[in-house]
């Protein structure tokens, strides 16, 4: 597993505080309680890696974690959506920086998107997927918990899902169910972000 000796790099909170931008990395978004941190640590092998993502102060930032003994590879956590409301003025300062990192940031070689499979395609889950489309870059959405559901529901979400989004954006967006509980589809998800980050 390539991601198995991922570890904290650092925190940003504005555009100077990114690592130059030369390498490759792949952006996690999920609204706050999704499973993103589970998905992340599953991800990588660890308990407690995403841990860092939650502290408090670190609900506006991006998390970059490296990816030894790779340099310029990078996943970066978004922060999550629907923590407990910050002022307008960081808000707005939040949306300019997601803006202008999405906009700009060439190292950004795919975005994968964590959507608790019981709750999929929420405002922001499509906002960050339509972020995403926009730039031209590929996306793929982790149906996450899925050991909550039987699998019948699961394949049924699944496929719901998958005809929604290539309906809206055609090759670029893929699907897949994931469990950080079970570790269904965790190998699934290495190969998609492993491919994008040429690990
Ligand atoms: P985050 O806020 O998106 O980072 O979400 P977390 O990873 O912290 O997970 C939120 C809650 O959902 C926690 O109580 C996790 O234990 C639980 N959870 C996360 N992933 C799974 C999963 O795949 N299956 C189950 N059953 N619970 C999960």
């Amino acid at each position: 597993n390539p991601f198995a000796r991922a570890q904290y790099l650092l925190a940003a909170h504005n555009h100077r505080q990114l690592p130059p931008d030369g390498g490759f990395e792949v952006a996690f978004a999920g609204r706050s309680n999704a499973g993103k941190s589970s998905a992340l640590n599953a991800l990588c092998q660890q308990n407690a890696l995403a841990r860092v993502s939650k502290t408090p102060g670190r609900t506006q930032q991006l998390v970059y974690f490296a990816i030894p003994p790779h340099e310029n590879r990078y996943l970066v956590d978004l922060p999550g959506y629907g923590y407990a409301k910050v002022p307008q003025d960081l808000q707005a300062h939040w949306q300019a920086f997601l803006d202008a990192y999405f906009g700009s940031r060439a190292a950004l070689k795919g975005l994968v998107v964590v959507m608790d499979i019981r709750h999929p395609l929420k405002d922001y889950d499509r906002q960050m997927i339509g972020y995403a489309a926009e730039r031209g870059l590929p996306a793929h959405a982790l149906l996450t918990k899925a050991d909550k559901l039987g699998r019948g529901a699961a394949a049924n979400t699944l496929q719901a899902v998958r005809k929604e989004l290539s309906g809206l954006y055609g090759d670029s967006v893929s699907v897949q169910t994931f469990s950080g509980e079970s570790k269904q589809g965790v190998e699934q998800a290495r190969e998609v972000v492993g491919g994008w980050l040429a690990l």
